[in-house]
């Protein structure tokens, strides 16, 4: 069934000087429940753009999306999405359980719930042992994990990434990309990831979008068939 549905979507920012920038046009993608899609394209063909649209970070100048019957702004409200960054936002006076655990606060889950979520999502991406470090005392790939993780507690229906690997090494970011893959095989969450590395997405991907600059276009959508865990 289809999760989220992109229709004629274009995307048109203001520049400095008031000067329209066109950063996507037409967009049309119907994305499956429980797929697990790449944005693939050079820098600047509008991936970013596309991702907070359907996280209603934003909102397009044309076209209309909806997910699951609904708007973007719904989902979000439902707090449905999951999203992970670059560089994860971590505070660190707050342990890596604390921080995982602020956004459960914020949405008022009880504290033994909030404890029993903390285990889980830490034993998931393997940090088991490390809730009561601080943010400062991880590797990068650790820090990131610890974002993963927080984004997972809050059990999120649809995860949305953008570059969350890019800054780590290769070794540590192939790592991360086997562990995310064997997560996404547990639970089947549709996934939007966002990502300039072509092995990348086809590694981790069902479906490979692929997207050309000036303005953001989709000029392919491939169809990955890799045996997955
Ligand atoms: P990508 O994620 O593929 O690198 P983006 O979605 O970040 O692409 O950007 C697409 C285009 O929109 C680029 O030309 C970029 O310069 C422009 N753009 C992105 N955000 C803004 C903004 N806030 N204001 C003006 N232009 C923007
Ligand atoms: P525990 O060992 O009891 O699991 P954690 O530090 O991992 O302790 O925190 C788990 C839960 O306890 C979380 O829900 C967190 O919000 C809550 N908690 C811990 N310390 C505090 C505190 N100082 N203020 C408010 N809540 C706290």
């Amino acid at each position: 069934t289809t999760d989220i549905q992109i229709r004629d979507v274009s995307m048109t920012y203001t520049g400095k000087n008031g000067e329209p920038i066109s950063a996507l046009q037409n967009i049309n993608l119907d994305i499956r429940e429980g797929e697990f899609i790449s944005l693939l394209g050079p820098s600047g063909c509008g991936k970013t753009t596309l991702l907070r649209l359907v996280a209603d970070l934003l909102q397009p100048t044309t076209g209309n999306i909806s997910i699951r019957g609904q708007s973007p702004r719904e989902i979000r409200l439902q707090q449905k999405f999951g999203i992970v960054f670059q560089n994860p936002v971590l505070y660190d006076w707050r342990t890596v359980r604390r921080n995982i655990c602020l956004p459960m606060e914020i949405m008022k889950i009880p504290r033994k719930e909030r404890t029993a979520r903390i285990n889980d999502v830490l034993e998931l991406v393997g940090l088991q042992n490390f809730g009561y470090k601080y943010p400062f005392e991880l590797s990068g790939g650790m820090q990131q994990r610890v974002g993963i993780a927080r984004a997972l507690a809050l059990k999120p229906e649809i995860l949305l990434m953008d570059e969350p690997f890019s800054a780590l090494d290769e070794f540590t970011r192939e790592k991360l990309n086997e562990d995310l893959l064997n997560i996404w095989s547990k639970n089947k969450k549709t996934i939007i990831f966002v990502t300039h590395n072509i092995a990348e997405s086809v590694f981790l991907s069902d479906r490979v979008v692929v997207l050309s600059p000036h303005p953001g276009r989709l000029s392919a959508i491939v169809d990955i068939d890799l045996p997955r865990p």
